[in-house]
């Protein structure tokens, strides 16, 4: 028989005088630290649909769909929650800091489907005007011009969107073409270079 170390005989005692270390979960909620990292959630207002998020999500719990047809061309990202590890990845590579962030959250079981654990978005995508591919969300375009400031004027595809938001602009019909009219449009980067370069 081996006898307990001193050590533990004092840790027994210790505890017979202190609070003890867990909670009454569930009996009682269960109030996490501050930096608990618990479940990650979007905000659709934040986030800029950048998808950074996706590609540093270890798990792969984290995916996006982009949706372009004669209706709408969106993204549609997914947070599968039974997938997440809880690593805070996607917080901490977040461009905005604000678009996903993790909660205080971290009972997520369900007696229903899987499908109860996931959260969808939907952010809107701007389309190159003359060979109709996506370009980049528009809420990104939107963080990219107040990054840059005035800067943002260097670029034809920036002005011309701010110069469409404010109504100062119409949207003349592309030649399809990337000839040099279709330089003052909302272009790809290949088009850019094409109508700019090339013609
Ligand atoms: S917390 Fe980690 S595992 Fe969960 S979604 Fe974010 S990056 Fe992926
Ligand atoms: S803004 Fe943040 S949350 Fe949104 S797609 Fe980019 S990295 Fe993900």
């Amino acid at each position: 028989m081996k006898y307990p170390k001193l050590r533990e005989i004092k840790g027994a005692l210790t505890s017979l005088f202190t609070r003890p270390y867990t909670t009454k979960f569930p009996k009682q909620p269960h109030i996490p630290f501050s930096s608990f990292r618990g479940k990650p959630q979007y905000d659709e207002e934040k986030c800029i649909g950048c998808a950074a998020c996706v590609n540093v999500c270890p798990a792969f719990a984290l995916s996006f769909e982009d949706i372009h047809d004669e209706i709408e061309s969106k993204r549609v990202f997914t947070i599968k929650w039974d997938v997440c590890i809880e690593c805070g990845q996607c917080q901490l590579n977040c461009p905005t800091e604000e678009g996903i962030v993790l909660s205080q959250e971290f009972d997520i079981s369900t007696t229903e489907t899987r499908a109860d654990l996931i959260q969808r978005i939907e952010k809107e995508m701007i389309v190159c005007e003359c060979c109709d591919e996506l370009i980049a969300c528009k809420d990104h375009l939107l963080w990219t011009m107040e990054k840059v400031g005035p800067l943002y004027t260097s670029n034809t595809t920036l002005i011309t969107f701010a110069q469409r938001r404010l109504s100062v602009s119409d949207h003349l019909p592309s030649s399809k073409e990337s000839l040099r009219s279709d330089r003052f449009t909302i272009l790809c980067p290949r088009c850019r270079r094409e109508a700019v370069v090339a013609s």
